[in-house]
C-alpha cells in the first residue's frame, strides 16, 4: 500500500484495489473475486464513481424494507469483508439484522477467517460458517445452496452484494426479498433483485448506515410508504439512461 503514490490521481480506487489483492494472499477471498472487482471498477467508471440519485432513491426503499422485516439477513462474502467489515456491522447493529457468511466457492477456512474479521469489528454473531449452513436453497447445485437455518433460510428481506444471478432469482424464487448493491445494472442480479443499489459497496454502506439512522424513528405507515411507492424497474432504467446520456455527454466534451 506504501507504494502507491501519494498524489496519484486515481489513488482512493488503488487503494481497493490493494485491499482486494490482500484479501486473496490472506486466503479469505477466491481468485474469480477478483475478477468480479474488476468488472464492478469499469461500471463504477460509468456512473462517474459517485454515488447518484438512482441509488440513493433505491438506498431509502432498502433501509425502509429493512426496518419493517422480521428477519433481515446481510449476506456477506469475500469482497464485502474486504471492502467494508466494519460497515457491514454497523449496518445490521442499526438494523437489528443478521450477518450471514456466504461464499460462491465455499470452503470451510475462508468462512472462518471472513467471521473472524466481523467478529474483529464487533459482531457477536455471524452465521453461515461450516456445519452452521445445513438448510438448502431449493433449485441450486452442491455447495451454492446451503445456507444458515438461523438465517438466509428463514429470512424475510435479504441484503448482498455481488452476488451471482442465479442464487438471487433462486433467493426471489423462495418468496424473499432481495436487496442487490451490484453497479452493473444489466447483471441478472440486478434485474431479478427486488430493489437494486447501482453503486458501488465502498460509498454504498456508509451512506446506507447514514439512512438508517434517519429512518430508524419513523413509523411504520411512513416506512411502509417509501416501500410502496418504490419501483425498481423505473430504477434500473434511471441507472442505464444516467450511463447514456454520461457517456454521450463526454462525447460531446472531447
Ligand atoms: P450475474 O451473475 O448477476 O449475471 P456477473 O456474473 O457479471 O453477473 P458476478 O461475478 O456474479 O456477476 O458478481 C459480481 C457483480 O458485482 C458484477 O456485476 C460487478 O459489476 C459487481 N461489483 C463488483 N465490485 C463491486 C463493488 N465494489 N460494489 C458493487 N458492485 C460490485
Ligand atoms: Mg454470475
Amino acid at each position: 500500500r506504501s507504494l502507491i503514490p501519494e498524489n496519484h490521481p486515481r489513488r482512493q480506487s488503488l487503494i481497493i484495489r490493494e485491499k482486494i489483492v490482500d484479501a486473496l494472499l490472506d486466503g479469505y477471498l477466491a481468485p474469480q473475486g477478483l475478477i468480479a472487482h474488476g468488472r464492478g471498477e469499469c461500471f463504477d467508471y460509468l456512473i462517474g464513481e459517485k454515488t447518484q440519485d438512482f441509488a440513493i432513491k433505491a438506498m431509502k426503499a432498502a433501509i425502509a424494507t429493512m426496518l419493517l422485516a422480521r428477519h433481515p439477513v446481510i449476506s456477506v462474502n469475500g469482497n464485502m469483508a474486504a471492502l467494508v467489515p466494519e460497515e457491514i456491522v454497523k449496518l445490521a447493529e442499526v438494523l437489528n439484522a443478521k450477518i450471514e457468511v456466504n461464499l460462491f466457492y465455499r470452503t470451510k477456512q475462508r468462512e472462518i477467517k471472513i467471521a473472524e474479521i466481523l467478529k474483529k469489528y464487533g459482531a457477536k454473531k455471524v452465521l453461515g460458517v461450516g456445519e452452521d449452513a445445513s438448510a438448502t436453497i431449493p433449485e441450486l447445485f452442491s455447495e451454492r445452496r446451503r445456507v444458515s437455518p438461523e438465517g438466509i433460510y428463514i429470512a424475510d428481506v435479504v441484503l448482498l452484494a455481488l452476488e451471482d444471478g442465479d442464487r438471487t432469482e433462486a433467493l426471489v424464487k423462495m418468496g424473499k426479498k432481495v436487496i442487490a448493491i451490484d453497479l452493473n445494472p444489466l447483471s441478472r442480479t440486478a434485474q431479478k433483485a427486488n430493489i437494486t443499489i447501482v453503486d458501488n459497496i465502498v460509498r454504498a454502506f456508509p451512506k446506507m448506515i447514514e439512512i438508517a439512522y434517519e429512518l430508524k424513528n419513523a413509523n411504520k405507515e411512513d416506512l411502509e410508504k417509501i416501500v410502496r411507492e418504490y419501483d425498481n424497474k423505473k430504477i434500473l432504467a434511471e441507472s442505464i439512461k444516467f450511463i447514456s446520456e454520461y457517456l454521450n455527454q463526454l462525447s460531446l466534451s472531447l
